[in-house]
């Protein structure tokens, strides 16, 4: 598939089959989370560009290779994405945290925004959306879309699980947003919910059901 990157790691693979698991704790998901959170920032930032700078080691002086540009951005959707957030700042600890508050509207399935706050100078970083769940996709285009009317011009995505309608619900909009996701599932249930997926993940990371 274009654009989509399925991270295959067998530590990533495993993890993600604890999270499926419905006998699995709220504790043991939001550690898996935070877990599978790593290895996925790892991937998604592989080929970030990198700039020389002289140093000294204690021996000699030496150009050593240092990430270019500016902090990223993580953008969590809320609030399922705060679960991937802290594992990814575990990796890219100077990284700035934009929030987007979005629901899906049961009925209809449409995103709804009620919070948005990100850095200012948006378009001279790299923006990574991070959502567990890529499902029908409404939630991914509204969060795009909203980061680039703030002027994110550089956009990645990271799931956990994405489904095929929400991988091309995403791409039909926003061609260009590379996502990287441990597993592309089969279909979705008609909630939107991804199949076989692991459930709800907002209510799985904090225990609300
Ligand atoms: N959101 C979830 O938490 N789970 C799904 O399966 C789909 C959307």
């Amino acid at each position: 598939m274009h654009n989509v990157i399925t991270v295959d790691h067998p530590l990533v693979q495993h993890k993600l089959t604890l999270m499926r698991d419905k006998s699995t704790s709220t504790k043991g998901f939001r550690q898996l989370m935070h877990e599978i959170a790593t290895l996925l920032c790892y991937e998604v930032t592989r080929d970030l560009s990198l700039d020389l700078e002289d140093i000294e080691t204690p021996m000699m002086p030496m150009r050593s290779r240092k990430l270019a540009g500016k902090k990223l951005v993580f953008a969590p959707i809320l609030r399922a994405g705060l679960g991937l957030i802290e594992g990814m700042l575990d990796l890219v600890p100077s990284a700035r945290v934009a929030h987007i508050g979005l629901y899906r509207d049961p009925e209809s399935l449409v995103a709804v925004e009620y919070y948005f706050k990100a850095p200012a100078d948006l378009g001279e970083r790299l923006v990574i959306v991070v959502d567990p769940m890529l499902a029908t996709g409404n939630t991914a285009v509204a969060a795009v879309d909203r980061l680039k009317e703030h002027g994110a011009t550089d956009l990645r995505f990271v799931s956990l699980l994405a489904a095929p309608a929400g991988l091309a619900n995403l791409h039909s909009h926003h061609p260009e947003v590379r996502v990287w996701t441990a597993a592309i599932d089969q279909q979705l249930n008609d909630h939107g919910y991804i199949l076989p997926g692991l459930g709800d993940a907002g209510d799985r990371l904090y225990g609300t059901r």
